[in-house]
C-alpha cells in the first residue's frame, strides 16, 4: 500500500483502495452475467480482514459473481442504534472514446484519481472501508453497532444486491440508520458553505409503449397507417410534455437554505415561474432544479420496423419516467396519456416495466443532528441542508424497512456541483485525494459521535 503523509493520514490508503476498485471494472450492464463484483469483494475482504482488525466478514452471492460483503463492529449496548455505511461496488459502462484517460486505469494524476466510479460511488465505498478498518484496528468498541456493506448491482435496481439482501439476509444488513450515496458537495452561498444531505429520492416508473399501425407496401406510402411515423410523434409529444411543477418541502428547505438572491429564490419557489427560470440557470443546476420539482419523461429506447419496403405495424418505445414523493402509478399513467394525446392514445398500448415509488426520510433525527455537528467542525461555517436526489439509490430498500437513510459524503472545494453532476455516468469521472481524505475522516468521526465512543476511541 502507498503511504502518504503521517501514519494517521488515510489519504494513501484510500487512494490505493479506490484505484483497485476502479481497475476491477465491475461494469453492470443490467444483465445478470455482468458486474462480477466478486472481484471487488475479494479486494475489500482482504483489505478488511487482517487479524489486527478482528472484523467479522460475511459474503453473500445470490448469483455467480454477484457478491456483496458485510463487515461489522458489534456494539456493547443492544438498545443503542445500528449505523450502516453502504457503498456499491458496481459501475455503469464507459466508452473510452470520450475520455482523456483510460476509464478503468485508476490513474493518479496531480492528486486526482481518474476512472469510472470515482464519484459514483467507489470513492465512498473505499473511504467507508478504510474508516471501518481503522476503527476496528484501534479496538474501538462502540455502544451501537457499525455495519459496513459493499453491495453489488446498485446500477441495475439492486435485484442482486441490496434488494436481495433485505429480502433474504435481513438480519445481517438491517439497521436503524443508513448512509449511502451521495450528497456533501460543498455549495458556496452568501451565508456560508452549504452541504446537501440527500433525504429522499424520486421514484422510477418505466414503461414500454407499443405503437400499432397497419402493414403495407412501402412503395405506396400515401395515407398509410405507419406505426413508425406515429411513434415519432408520440416521442416528440412525450419529450416536450410539461407537467406542472411541484414545490415540495424538501425543495423549499433546500432553496431557503441556499440563501439565493431574493429574486432567484422567489422564482425557484414559484411553481408557475420555475420552468422558465430553468432555461437561464447554469445547465447542471437547471437540470437538477427541473427534475427535483417535476415528474420527468425521457424516451430512451425504440425498436421497430421489419424491412425497408414494409410499412411497419408495430413499434416499441421505452420511456424512463421519474416520479415525485407521494405520486402513484395511476397518477403517472394519467400524465402519460395527457402527453400522448387523445388522438394517438388508441394506437398506444402502455405496459409498466417497473413501478418503484419515491422514498424519503425525515430531517431532525439523531443522525441528522450528528452529521450537522461533525461537518460543522470539519468544514467550519458550513450547514447541512436537505436535498432530494433525482436518481434511485439503494437507500430506498432500507427506508421501506423503516430505517432512516441519507445520502452523504464529503468533498473538497475542488469538487463543484456542475462538474460533479456531469461526471455521474459521464466521461472523465475523477476525484481529488483531498475529497477522499475528508470522506474517510467523516465516517470515522461520525461513527464515533453517533454510536458512542465506547472504549478504545
Ligand atoms: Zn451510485
Amino acid at each position: 500500500m502507498l503511504v502518504n503523509g503521517p501514519p494517521d493520514d488515510p489519504t494513501g490508503e484510500v487512494t490505493d483502495l479506490l484505484q483497485h476498485l476502479i481497475r476491477n471494472a465491475c461494469v453492470n450492464d443490467g444483465t445478470v452475467a455482468s458486474g462480477h463484483e466478486d472481484r471487488s469483494v475479494d479486494v475489500l475482504g482482504s483489505y478488511l480482514s487482517p487479524a489486527s482488525s478482528g472484523l467479522d466478514l460475511e459474503v453473500y452471492e445470490p448469483e455467480p459473481g454477484r457478491s456483496s460483503l458485510v463487515a461489522r463492529i458489534e456494539g456493547t449496548d443492544p438498545t443503542a442504534p445500528t449505523l450502516l455505511l453502504m457503498g456499491h461496488t458496481d459501475v455503469v459502462p464507459a466508452n473510452p472514446d470520450g475520455w482523456e484517460r483510460d476509464p478503468f486505469g485508476g490513474e493518479l494524476v496531480d492528486g486526482v484519481v481518474w476512472g469510472r466510479g470515482a464519484v459514483d460511488m467507489l470513492n465512498l465505498t473505499a473511504s467507508m472501508a478504510v474508516a471501518t478498518r481503522h476503527l476496528a484496528e484501534r479496538g474501538w468498541r462502540p455502544a451501537g453497532t457499525l455495519v459496513y456493506l459493499a453491495v453489488a448491482d446498485e446500477e441495475a435496481l439492486g435485484e442482486h444486491g441490496a434488494g436481495w439482501l433485505v429480502d433474504h439476509e435481513r438480519d445481517h444488513v438491517a439497521a436503524d440508520y443508513v448512509i449511502t450515496e451521495s450528497g456533501g458537495i460543498p455549495l458556496a452561498t452568501p451565508a456560508g458553505v452549504r452541504l446537501p444531505v440527500i433525504v429522499g429520492e424520486k421514484g422510477s416508473y418505466w414503461v414500454r409503449l407499443t405503437v400499432s399501425g397497419t402493414p403495407g407496401h412501402a412503395s405506396q406510402p400515401l395515407r398509410t397507417d405507419n406505426a413508425l411515423v406515429k411513434a415519432a410523434e408520440v416521442v416528440t409529444r412525450i419529450a416536450s410534455y410539461r407537467p406542472r411543477a411541484v414545490i415540495h418541502d424538501t425543495w423549499r428547505q433546500f432553496v431557503e437554505g441556499m440563501a439565493y438572491p431574493d429574486e432567484i429564490g422567489r422564482l425557484m419557489l414559484d411553481g408557475e415561474q420555475l420552468y422558465e427560470l430553468c432555461q437561464s440557470l447554469p445547465l447542471g443546476l437547471a437540470r437538477q432544479a427541473h427534475a427535483c420539482t417535476h415528474t420527468t419523461f425521457a424516451p430512451t429506447v425504440v425498436h421497430g420496423g421489419t424491412k425497408t419496403n414494409v410499412i411497419p405495424d408495430r413499434v416499441e418505445l421505452e420511456v424512463d419516467i421519474r416520479t415525485l414523493p407521494g405520486q402513484t402509478g395511476p397518477e403517472v399513467r394519467a400524465l402519460l396519456l395527457d402527453a400522448i394525446g387523445e388522438d394517438l392514445a388508441p394506437s398506444v398500448q402502455i405496459s409498466a416495466a417497473s413501478d418503484d415509488p419515491s422514498s424519503s426520510s425525515a430531517t431532525g433525527t439523531p443522525l441528522w443532528e450528528a452529521i450537522g455537528r461533525v461537518t460543522e467542525r470539519m468544514v467550519p461555517g458550513s450547514e447541512t441542508i436537505p436535498f432530494l436526489t433525482v436518481g434511485a439509490t439503494d437507500a430506498r430498500f432500507f427506508r421501506r424497512l423503516g430505517a432512516t437513510a441519507y445520502g452523504f459524503g464529503l468533498f473538497s472545494s475542488q469538487m463543484d456541483f456542475e462538474s460533479y453532476g456531469t461526471m455521474f455516468h459521464g466521461d472523465n469521472e475523477r476525484i481529488d485525494q483531498e475529497s477522499l481524505r475528508l470522506s474517510t475522516e467523516l465516517w470515522k468521526t461520525l461513527a464515533v459521535d453517533f454510536l458512542g465512543a465506547g472504549s478504545g476511541a
